[in-house]
């Protein structure tokens, strides 16, 4: 089913505000292939298209499988072209005489670059266009706080649902399973990213894949899941013990509580990223953790499980309302275990609002 992921003016006004700013860049146009920029430019959600953005006039180009969908989707002009989409967009370029076409090198193939650029009209030529709309994107408007919202309220519900039955004796993968079915029974489209569910001391690697392992009584359960929902991501990170926790793990888990919520603490609009990243660090360093904390604080989420701002130690970018990022510090011991939590903030006018509701208190099934 063709899906709407904000009103069509949204989209209008974003094609608008590219088209105005082509000038300063000195391009004539700016094309962006099959990406979450796509999207958000056109509100067109299938899986193969172009587009091309011009002063006053936004082409969007797909094949017939698109036909009904697109013409739901975006109010864009609508070119349905039989062949490879790399020749429907030259032709384009040819009869609008376009010369200086700004590309995304980040999201285009070398295979469609070289592509476009043996075939170029002689006075065109594709001009680099680097974090354009990733900049854009960084902000969200109250239409995509909505959509991020409902996707962390199911993403939460899911976590509930799935762990108040679970017990020992189930393996990784098949909790990892039950969360992403109760997250699409709930109105997910899909995880945003493959669900993480790792015990005992596997728990220890920041991105373990579930495995056959079954959780077994007196483990430590780390649990990272998001949920896609209209197009908008989640990210959340919460720790299960299964029985009664060793007092070491005890103490690194009110370590990293005490990490994130200073972390927390320090997210407000003007503050740069990596200040916000300081004061985790800050805090586990003074519980001996600092070397054990082997990532970034954080990552702005959208469109995109992993978009800027980074939270990380020398991000310069200064946060601003309306921007979206995860807190979430880890420490790692080899042979013990791993903890992480995290949540999914907003930047607000003076400070931050969780948006993750689910409790962070030491959970023990
Ligand atoms: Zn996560
Ligand atoms: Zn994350």
């Amino acid at each position: 089913m063709a899906i709407r992921t904000a009103p069509a003016g949204e989209f209008d006004a974003r094609r608008r505000t590219v088209s105005a700013g082509l000038r300063d860049r000195k391009l004539d146009a700016l094309l962006v292939w099959l990406s979450p920029n796509l999207r958000y430019l056109s509100g067109f959600t299938g899986s193969n298209g172009a587009l091309l953005v011009l002063p006053g006039r936004g082409d969007l180009f797909t094949d017939p499988r698109y036909d009904i969908q697109a013409a739901q989707e975006t109010t864009c002009q609508v070119h349905i072209g039989k062949g490879p989409l790399v020749d429907a967009v030259l032709s384009a370029i040819r009869r609008l005489g376009v010369r200086r076409i700004g590309y995304e090198p980040a999201r285009m193939t070398c295979d469609v670059f070289e592509s476009l650029k043996s075939h170029l009209p002689m006075k065109s030529s594709l001009v680099p266009v680097r974090g354009w709309i990733e900049e854009m994107r960084m902000v969200k408007s109250p239409g995509e706080l909505d959509l991020i919202r409902r996707s962390v309220q199911t993403n939460s519900r899911a976590f509930e649902r799935t762990v108040g039955r679970a017990k020992p004796g189930m393996s990784e993968s098949d909790l990892a399973a039950e969360l992403e079915y109760r997250m699409r029974r709930l109105g997910a489209e899909k995880p945003s990213f493959d669900t993480i569910v790792a015990g005992g001391a596997r728990s220890a690697l920041p991105h373990a894949q579930p495995t056959a392992a079954r959780i077994a009584a007196g483990d430590l359960v780390v649990v990272d899941m998001g949920a896609f929902q209209e197009g908008y991501a989640s990210d959340m990170t919460r720790m299960l013990f299964l029985g009664r926790a060793v007092p070491r793990l005890k103490q690194m888990y009110a370590a990293v509580l005490e990490a994130q919520l200073a972390a927390i603490d320090a997210v407000r609009p003007g503050v740069k990223a990596h200040a916000v990243d300081r004061a985790a660090r800050r805090v586990l360093e003074r519980h001996h953790l600092g070397r054990e904390f082997v990532h970034s604080t954080g990552h702005g989420l959208g469109l995109e499980i992993h978009e800027p701002p980074r939270v990380g130690k020398k991000e310069k970018t200064m946060l601003e309302k309306g921007m979206t990022i995860t807190i979430e510090p880890g420490v790692y011991l080899e042979g013990l275990g791993g903890i992480r939590l995290e949540d999914t903030v907003v930047v607000t006018g003076n400070g931050c609002e969780v948006l993750t509701p689910t409790s962070k208190a030491l959970r023990t099934l």
